[in-house]
């Protein structure tokens, strides 16, 4: 076994009961790493071809990375995946906190749960054993309740949970894992997988250490971070939040359902204005000096809990700015109530966004919203309507659906403006100011998602290219607008690198280069991993979870932006850039070769399955 891992892998069964244990072997971790490569790996070999999202035999993955647990700065990350009821194609969601690092002191790299248990279930992980709980008295209960509950009945208030909400329970579409009350593994709808199969919880508890085989270096990574301190300390202070009135700015801030770039209420909803109103104290992952999560209070118009945690960015623009919400407590209140309820912030914030443009457009009536006055703005709708979807009550159940399959079950024009790709909806950054986000958001194999993307409006500067050297990368500052080959040819490098990341189980935020995230798995692990061998490690997981797609059906027909990006982004009365689908077109035929992507079916190529060392993948290949 590498220094870094367990060595141990937990096989749960929830149909019989079973538990196990398998022990990969050394080429199997240095071949995935972990995260999303072990979680693509374990959906194409474990899942039967075409088993539906809410199947048993849908298994659901929780794996850490390599740098999970280990002594480096953000290395508190694991991540969720399994097959996506909101998109139908490969679900993953990544998290930072806590639990992962418990799950590896408990001696497992990973827990993979097949099948479905007869009455609500916990699977209690502690110390080398796996046991499976009754849950019934669990089940209906608000994520904050369980996790009490359960560190009272197993006797320590250390125990670490994760657990699928009411949401989950309910099988809304993006219903998310909630890990520690307030860490959400938020998209694709892992928590309504995790629902379907009767799994309220995942408990677990660890005393073990995790050995890294060299601390020293691990140490030296720690102090880079340290050492860094100005460049973070505006996150420390104010969060994520803390951008929106610069996002606001320059005209990227998702507005009334992306149709605006710019929200009158900005200041309102702002990190700064949330520090000076409502912030009680700050909190932080698993060995993390920036601490960017924030602590909330208030008792006013709304009741919030600091337990349930403070609004990131993503939650403050999608309940906020995206719903024309500017009344900050009702945006905590409602973030709150996803934390409570286990509920994608994101998703949830565009589906309601799109219901209110669909009713201001005549497309929705009072009829259909059960006697809501949907208009943007509407701070007490958008907290009802947070409240219905979890409970899928009257039009929640509608919204539940996402608001893809809600637009094609209602009709009458309202997909026009579901503002999704693959079903999921879009996170807060506008592809029309950053256009080679387009390409990451249309070929992602999860849906619209800004994780594993690539963010070209840093590309200005040569200071910026010179940056991207290590992962090959050479040539002139480029514009944000625009997409000429250059860029796309770019892309193809960072967006496998970010999947990388994932793999590695470290969070984005902290200020490393490729060559820490190389001394980070050498720290770890021993290896004398490059920085080539690394991105083959993200393009590898890319390529699985493409194949996996094109196995369940998907074609390149699905990687698709929505029409929002066809109309020029509103800027304050100005009209912005829009992305000509000409220009989209044309960069995702170049793209598709770059990565090795079959042009007619969108899955990697024979060729390049077999150069990722996958050749036991191609017998997935569409014919
Ligand atoms: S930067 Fe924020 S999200 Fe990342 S590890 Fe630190 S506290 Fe967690």
């Amino acid at each position: 076994m590498p220094n870094g891992y367990c060595g141990r892998i937990l096989i749960v069964d929830l149909t019989t009961g079973r538990t196990e244990a398998e022990e990969p072997s050394e080429a199997h971790y240095r071949q995935y790493l972990g995260g999303w490569g072990f979680i693509a790996h374990e959906l194409l070999k474990r899942a039967p071809k075409g088993a539906d999202a809410f199947a048993p035999e849908n298994p659901l993955v929780f794996a850490t990375g390599v740098a999970t647990g280990t002594p480096v700065p953000g290395s508190g990350r694991h991540a969720v995946g399994a097959k996506s009821p909101l998109t139908g194609g490969f679900g993953e969601a990544d998290v930072g906190g806590y639990w992962g690092v418990e799950l590896k002191r408990a001696g497992f790299d990973a827990v993979i749960i097949t099948g479905k248990a007869e009455a609500p279930v916990v699977l209690w992980i502690h110390d080398g054993d796996a046991e499976i709980h009754d849950a019934t008295s669990l089940w209906g209960l608000e994520t904050a309740d369980v996790e009490a509950a359960l560190r009272k009945e197993l006797g320590d208030p250390k125990v670490r949970v994760a657990q699928c909400g009411i949401a989950g329970e309910n099988l809304v579409r993006y219903a998310c894992v909630i890990h520690d009350v307030n860490r959400a593994a938020g998209r694709t709808g892992m928590g309504a997988v995790m629902g379907s199969k009767r799994l309220k919880a995942v408990a677990v508890r660890g005393t073990g250490t995790i050995e890294v085989a060299d601390p020293d270096m691990a140490k030296e990574i720690g102090g880079h971070v340290t050492s860094l301190e100005e460049r973070w300390a505006d996150f420390r202070e104010h969060g994520t939040g803390g951008g929106i009135l610069q996002m606001d700015e320059v005209g990227r801030l998702p507005t009334r359902n992306f149709r605006e770039g710019r929200f009158e209420g900005a200041e309102k909803i702002a990190g700064t204005t949330m520090t000076e109103r409502f912030l009680i104290d700050r909190d932080t992952c698993y060995a993390c000096p920036i601490a960017c999560k924030r602590v909330v209070e208030s008792d006013a118009e709304y009741k919030v809990e600091p337990a349930y945690g403070g609004p990131e960015y993503e939650s403050l623009a999608s309940l906020g700015s995206t719903c024309g919400v500017d009344h900050l407590e009702a945006v905590i209140y409602a973030n709150q109530l996803c934390n409570a309820y286990g509920l994608d912030t994101i998703s949830t914030g565009v589906t309601i966004s799109w219901a209110m443009e669909c009713f201001e457009r005549g497309l929705l009536t009072t009829e259909d919203t059960g006697g809501i006055d949907l208009r943007f703005g509407d701070h007490v709708a958008m907290t009802t309507l947070v409240e219905r979807i979890a409970r899928r009550e009257g039009f929640g159940d509608v919204l539940a659906e996402g608001s893809l399959r809600a637009a094609r079950r209602i009709g009458r024009g309202t997909e026009r403006y579901a503002v999704q790709v693959k079903g999921q909806e879009h996170p807060m950054h506008d592809p029309r100011y950053q256009f080679s986000l387009a390409i990451g958001y249309a070929t992602s194999p999860t849906g619209a998602d800004h994780m594993h993307n690539f963010h070209d409006s840093a590309l200005g500067s040569e200071e910026a290219m010179a940056r991207l050297r290590p992962l090959g990368v050479f040539g002139e500052p480029l514009d944000r607008i625009g997409l000429p080959p250059e860029k796309i040819a770019i892309a193809a490098r960072v967006i496998p690198y970010q999947v990388m990341k994932n793999c590695v189980g470290i969070c984005m935020f902290e200020p490393y280069r490729v060559s820490h995230h190389r001394d980070i798995v050498t720290a770890a692990t021993g290896w004398d991993v490059t920085a080539h061998e690394l991105l083959l490690i993200g393009e590898r997981a890319l390529a699985l979870a493409r194949l996996y797609n094109a196995r369940e059906g998907f074609t390149p027909a699905d990687d698709a932006h929505p029409a929002r990006f066809t109309e020029p982004l509103m800027l304050a009365g100005e009209e912005g850039a829009s992305i000509p689908q000409e220009q989209v077109r044309e960069a995702l035929d170049l793209y598709y070769e770059l990565q090795g992507w079959e042009k007619a079916t969108g899955a990697p190529t024979r060729a390049k399955l077999y150069e990722l060392g996958l050749g036991w993948a191609t017998e997935n290949l569409p014919a």
